[in-house]
């Protein structure tokens, strides 16, 4: 699959109906065996493996997209069981990769990858998969526009610093659907 432009929306929509078509209600936060059990279940091909802390190097989570193959660390596991939020958006984050059908192995890292600075289209996935991964864990209904976002970070389990910039998102994107002489962004 070529690697696609897409729209905040657009990338915003396909989380929403991802998590809908993964049996997630709006209002509910993601539950990561659950959400393992389901990609198995949607995706046959779908694996994931639990893997020693430092053997992703500076990675908290790989998805490999000719394996098939999810890995994620140790800690980053433990903290998805227990609904924390950077290991959840961690996780997200992967399966945003995996669900956008981005092509290569995807190392996600705290820091971000040394790599992106080099590659547009690197840059551009790893975009794609952070806005996913929020969207993925905060849908765009209306009734989520709705919360605050100390409301968003404790019904679905996100920091409070992701809570705010999904929150701003949020906001943003109504402020475009209201007043169409917004000027259209279609950033480099
Ligand atoms: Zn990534």
């Amino acid at each position: 699959m070529r690697h696609a432009f897409l729209t905040d929306e657009q990338i915003d929509a396909r989380a929403l109906a991802h998590r809908r078509g993964l049996g997630f209600r709006d209002d509910r936060a993601i539950d990561f065996a659950k959400l393992m059990a389901r990609l198995k279940a949607r995706y046959p091909n779908f694996t994931y493996e639990r893997v020693a802390d430092d053997s992703l190097g500076e990675a908290e989570a790989q998805w490999d997209s000719q394996a098939k193959r999810l890995l994620i660390t140790d800690t980053v596991f433990d903290g998805a069981e227990r609904g924390e939020g950077r290991a959840l958006m961690a996780v997200a984050h992967a399966v945003g990769h995996a669900l956008l059908g981005h092509e290569g192995t995807f190392n996600r890292s705290p820091a971000g990858s040394p790599a992106e600075r080099f590659s547009p289209k690197l840059r551009s996935m790893e975009y794609q998969a952070r806005r996913y991964a929020a969207a993925f864990l905060i849908p765009d209904t209306p009734a989520v526009r709705a919360l605050d976002a100390t409301g968003l970070s404790r019904r679905y389990h996100v920091s409070m610093s992701a809570a705010i910039v999904r929150h701003s998102e949020l906001r943003s994107g109504e402020n475009a659907s209201v007043s169409p002489s917004r000027p259209g962004g279609v950033a480099g």
